[in-house]
């Protein structure tokens, strides 16, 4: 095994792994392929639910899922907290990352995790929102990207976002930093407006490959190139959307009165049902409980929302819990109730035909068997995640996953959204992870990209890692 001594970590956000792997094969990706894949390898990984920016970073910055993080989407409510008279003005009863609320990322997080930061006192922070423990002098971008997240949201010059993106680290090289994290918007936002094949969104798969040259030329000037790892990796992957399904004016047909973003004021105490999206393909869904909000919904309780959302076509999977506290997971294809035993196996029961369409899922396996048996299949790894993410106690009541083609928020987005994320589908799920150093051959998970980092520059692993050091 290689001694590296520093990583450059580079997130194409928004990258899907078919994407990636054709540009490769063609020779469009020249430096990734030289410096990068050549020395070291290149994988299929599949990422977390919801599929989304914030939360499908924990992963990477935390080793752990988001549900075990207590970040369940990019928009959430604590029913708790939420509930509580006391605590009217909390800045902890809901949550939208979107707009200057993303300064309370870190600190929404929770804590009993080490962040990479913290394990690499000696980091750099490029665009990246989820950065606990990075030196203030170290966060490059600190206070300038909400600025360069609004130029990239509301103009089309997100290529120049991308750009300094690349200054600034190529200048950081110079620091000696023993991990560096940047973050490359343009995938994901030229993405959004027109549709995951279009040039620009090509254009900046290119841009990335030409940063990775960039760095690479210098590092190699420098006599440095052998002892630095690359990773390179995507958050999730992005389909065209053609239609968006009202999930807020849903529930307020059926009599709720629904928390929603932007109008936090609309319903601020009153509420007894919310409608949180993600990507825009997820939703976290909140009905209060006969009991009140102290507590979730069961799936029972919920049984006739449950039938109706699934009546409609933008909806494929509903998923909620039991009075047992296991997951139930819905979709026309079938039914079936998850849980992971006091044994750490995963369960896997169907109530009737299969909610994910797998065909002959074992009833009970270990966590890496419940990976390879999902991995190739349209929903890769789905029971899992689910569970982890019902583990959030500021998760749904219901979580939903969208169709592909469609997503769940009809209204506030601007610009509209022409291509959408979040859900469990596989074009959301796999993402394109790529390493200057072998891996074993086994399935990947983005949690496993973490604990292989910190074993390839000699780091002892924290305890309590959802994830697998990958490293030969
Ligand atoms: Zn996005």
């Amino acid at each position: 095994m290689k001694d590296f001594k520093s990583c450059i970590f580079l997130m194409a956000d928004g990258a899907r792994a078919d994407v990636f792997e054709e540009l490769l094969n063609a020779g469009d990706l020249p430096a990734i392929s030289r410096y990068v894949v050549e020395p070291g390898a290149y994988r299929g990984a599949v990422s977390v639910f919801p599929s989304t920016t914030g939360p499908a970073y924990t992963p990477y910055v935390f080793g752990k899922y988001p549900g075990r993080c207590n970040f369940p989407g990019i928009r959430w409510l604590d029913r708790r907290i939420y509930a509580d008279r006391r605590k009217l003005f909390s800045f902890r009863r809901f949550r939208s990352y979107i707009g200057l609320e993303t300064y309370f990322m870190n600190s929404d997080a929770s804590t009993d995790n080490t962040s990479i930061f913290e394990v690499f006192p000696r980091s750099g922070n490029i665009l990246n929102e989820l950065s606990r423990g990075v030196k203030l002098t170290n966060d490059k971008t600190r206070f300038s990207k909400l600025y360069h997240k609004v130029k990239s949201h509301f103009t089309d010059r997100t290529d120049e976002v991308d750009l300094l993106a690349r200054r600034l680290l190529v200048k950081e090289l110079g620091a000696m930093h023993d991990f560096i994290f940047t973050v490359f918007l343009g995938i994901d936002t030229y993405s959004h407006v027109n549709h995951p094949f279009h040039r620009d969104v090509i254009d900046s798969y290119r841009r990335i490959d030409e940063t990775v040259d960039a760095v690479a030329s210098r590092l190699k000037a420098e006599g440095r190139l052998d002892e630095t790892l690359f990773v390179i990796i995507s958050d999730h992957g992005l389909t065209q959307t053609h239609s968006h399904f009202d999930s807020l004016g849903f529930l307020n047909a059926r009599g709720y009165k629904t928390f929603y973003y932007p109008n936090v004021f609309r319903h601020f105490v009153n509420a007894d049902a919310g409608s949180l999206v993600s990507g825009n393909a997820m939703a976290n869904i909140y009905i209060k409980s006969p009991d009140g909000w102290g507590r979730r919904s069961t799936f029972a309780e919920m049984k006739q929302l449950v039938e109706d959302f699934l009546e409609r076509p933008e909806v494929d999977v509903v998923a909620g819990t039991d009075e047992e506290g296991k997951a139930r997971i819905k979709s026309a294809r079938g039914e079936a109730t998850a849980w992971i035993g006091e044994d750490g196996r995963v369960n896997y029961r169907k109530v009737s035909g299969d909610p994910f369409g797998y065909n002959g899922m074992p009833e009970s396996m270990t966590s890496r068997e419940a990976l390879s048996a999902s991995f190739g299949t349209e929903y890769p790894d789905a029971a899992v995640q689910i569970m982890q993410l019902l583990e959030s106690p500021r998760a749904g009541d219901l979580v939903l996953s969208a169709r592909l083609g469609y997503d769940l928020r009809a209204y506030h987005e601007n610009p509209e959204h022409r291509s959408s994320h979040g859900s469990l589908a596989r074009d959301h799920m796999m993402v394109p992870f790529a390493i200057s150093a072998r891996l074993t051959d086994e399935p990947v998970r983005t949690v496993d990209v973490y604990p292989t980092i910190l074993s390839l520059l000699g780091r002892p692993l924290p305890d309590g890692l959802d994830g697998i050091d990958l490293s030969v």
